[in-house]
């Protein structure tokens, strides 16, 4: 059986290695997972050109959204005091209109999402929702949500809502996740709902509100690194299989062949 094409969206550099042009990378991570997970991962050229995305979505089976630096407060009206703003690091080489063309592109053809860290928080702003700049400094209480010191173990618990896609692929309660992340969800997007959060209150993961309505067949984003976990622990490997499979029914691959 042919695999299902994953189109992950890269990291970005305004400097290669190689050429001091702006270039794009990706950890091993997401294409191990999904390689591990039965899908076939393709890296995506970062791009605004709208013809190239809408083409490159109609080969894929679905998306996935990968981790990586802040998004642009602009992009969702956010001001911060300057203690704030000093802890933004906005990604590079024009990252936030590539994904967001592309999240737009892949909701209009109605493919499989899956969002992880900056994911959720682009998917969010995508949608009309913000993000807090910085939790340490704007949610007094919180849990250290930064600790990229243990970025391979789960620190935190999260309480998965009953009834989400999430809790039923993941089949455990209190999900255990890791956390390298500085922001999180605002206010949620008003077509979203929460499905996850920390013990602090910290918003881990989001669905569509309404399945009923949901423009794609499947939708999950979450906060902390799946694809740092699945290979030790199978509530997150069920994650990425459940997506795979979504985007097995949505692959071109999958279609039957015209006569
Ligand atoms: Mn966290």
């Amino acid at each position: 059986m042919e695999r299902p094409l994953i189109l992950v969206s890269p990291h970005t550099e305004t400097e290669g290695t190689e050429f001091p042009d702006a270039a794009i990378s990706l950890s091993f991570r997401y294409s191990d997972a999904v390689i591990g997970s039965g899908g076939l991962p393709m890296v995506l050229p970062c791009t605004t050109d709208r013809d190239t995305i809408a083409e490159a979505i109609s080969h894929a089976g679905g998306v996935l959204l990968s981790g990586g630096e802040d998004v642009t407060p602009s992009r969702y009206g956010g001001v911060f005091e300057s203690e704030v703003h000093k802890t933004v690091v906005e990604a590079v080489a024009g990252r936030d209109a590539f994904e967001l063309a592309l999240i737009e592109e892949t909701l209009s053809q109605g493919k499989p999402v899956l969002a992880i860290c900056r994911g959720i928080q682009i998917l969010n702003v995508a949608l009309g929702g913000t993000l807090l700049g910085d939790i340490r400094l704007q949610h007094p209480g919180a849990l250290d949500h930064n600790r990229q010191d243990e970025r391979f173990q789960p620190v935190h618990d999260v309480q998965v809502e009953p009834g989400s896609s999430l809790a039923t692929l993941s089949g455990v309660q209190p999900l255990r996740v890791n956390s390298t992340h500085h922001q999180a969800i605002a206010r949620v997007a008003a077509c979203l709902r929460v499905v996850a959060r920390s013990p602090d209150g910290i918003i881990e993961g989001l669905e569509w509100g309404d399945p009923g309505s949901c423009p794609v067949p499947f939708l999950i984003a979450v906060q902390y690194h799946p694809e740092r976990l699945w290979d030790r622990h199978p509530p997150h490997h069920r994650l990425f299989q459940a997506f795979i499979a979504a985007c097995r029914k949505r692959s071109r691959l999958a279609a039957p062949v015209q006569a």
